[in-house]
């Protein structure tokens, strides 16, 4: 059968640079499946990803800030989606699969407990005897084994290439660089969460002009373009896409030159090329993250919100823990195939941020049972 039976494949041969990670060379998926006339194989990763229940959760986790702290700020989904948006923006001017981008960019954020980091800090703990937990790893485990959305098999059944991008990311001391197409996800990453995060702590109230205009990336940022505007708001949104332009055109000219002479993506994979921002930049972006990991991520706020999140969901888990019987009974099924310790572990980190406090009230507090709303 040719390849140009697939328009998919037709339109990439077109503009994939040679290091682009070809779809007709992907290793396939677990169980396998027959190429699709008009969606190649990571678009319907992306898909897949895209209907599955965990990831339609994502909207009712929080990314920094909870949801009563406003409606403004982003919370994980919107993080992703803007996620998304950057990583193709860089793929597409490099010439890489932006499919394949997609894919991984949906995929990166979706293990995510409730309550950002501090719900997975009382879930490592919790799950020390069974390997810990990391929301990377749960990723993997949402869409090889917990989703459920096709008859034959559990999980999305993703190709190995979108897998191996979050195995990489759970494995962060791996030696070896990944795909082109999981480093420009990982780039995007970090410039929007720097960005959105600047732009959230000032808007809360969190940061003001004064304390950000101690940074050297800031400083850069607002003094990047023409005339930038002189009143609040229209200061903190120009700031916020100049941080992101800022990073973006320097990621692009600084690996534009370096990805030349590779000649196919096993070539930049074998000669561990890893893309990065120069390193005058890299360096203010690194001072900038320590500044808002002092003055916005350690705020009083913050904490306050963190120590009540982490009192419940450590409360649930242990009441589940001791009275697994009260768990959904899909978990119950999971807990005699795993251990009760793993199902509770999945069956909280599944959760909302709403659903979790609701649960929270709803069994420690009034000591009833809980809703069967996992699926
Ligand atoms: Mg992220």
């Amino acid at each position: 059968m040719s390849d140009d039976r697939w328009e998919w494949a037709e339109r990439e041969s077109k503009l994939l640079a040679a290091y682009g990670f070809s779809s007709l060379a992907s290793r396939g998926r677990v169980h396998p499946e027959p190429l699709h006339p008009y969606r190649g194989p990571f678009t319907r990763d992306r898909d897949r990803i895209l209907h599955s229940s965990a990831f339609r959760r994502l909207s009712g986790k929080m990314q920094v800030f909870t949801g009563d702290m406003g409606l403004y700020h982003r919370t994980r989904l919107t993080h992703t989606q803007e996620v998304a948006s950057i990583a193709r923006t860089l793929g597409r001017s490099l010439r890489l699969n932006e499919d394949l981008i997609e894919a991984m960019a949906l995929l990166h954020d979706i293990g995510h407990p409730p309550f950002g980091h501090c719900g997975e800090d009382v879930l490592d703990e919790q799950m020390r005897e069974v390997g810990g937990f990391s929301h990377n790893a749960f990723a993997l485990a949402l869409v090889q084994q917990l989703e459920r959305r096709y008859p034959d098999f559990p999980g999305l059944n993703l190709s190995l290439e979108t897998l191996d991008g979050q195995t990489h990311r759970a494995d962060k001391q791996s030696p070896q660089a990944p795909l082109l197409e999981t480093q420009v996800v990982d780039a995007a990453d970090s410039m929007t969460y720097d960005a959105h995060d600047v732009d959230d702590a000032w808007k809360l109230g969190l940061l003001d002009e004064s304390a950000l205009a101690t940074q050297r990336l800031v400083q850069r940022a607002l003094d990047r373009g023409l005339r930038p505007p002189q009143r609040e708001p229209d200061r903190r949104r120009f700031l916020v896409h100049s941080l992101i332009d800022l990073q973006v055109a320097d990621f692009l000219q600084h690996n534009r030159p370096r990805l030349e002479s590779v000649s196919s993506a096993q070539e930049a994979m074998d000669r561990n090329l890893r893309l990065e921002l120069s390193p005058e930049i890299e360096a203010e972006k690194k001072l900038l993250e320590r500044f808002l990991f002092e003055q916005v991520y350690r705020h009083p706020k913050l904490i306050a919100m963190r120590n009540r999140a982490t009192d419940r969901l450590r409360q649930l888990f242990l009441l589940l823990e001791k009275a697994p019987e009260r768990l959904p009974v899909r978990f119950q099924k999971l807990a005699q195939e795993h251990s009760v310790t793993w199902a509770v572990g999945a069956y909280l980190a599944g959760m909302t941020d709403q659903f979790c406090d609701d649960q929270y009230l709803r069994m420690v507090e009034m000591g009833r049972r809980q809703a069967e709303d996992w699926e």
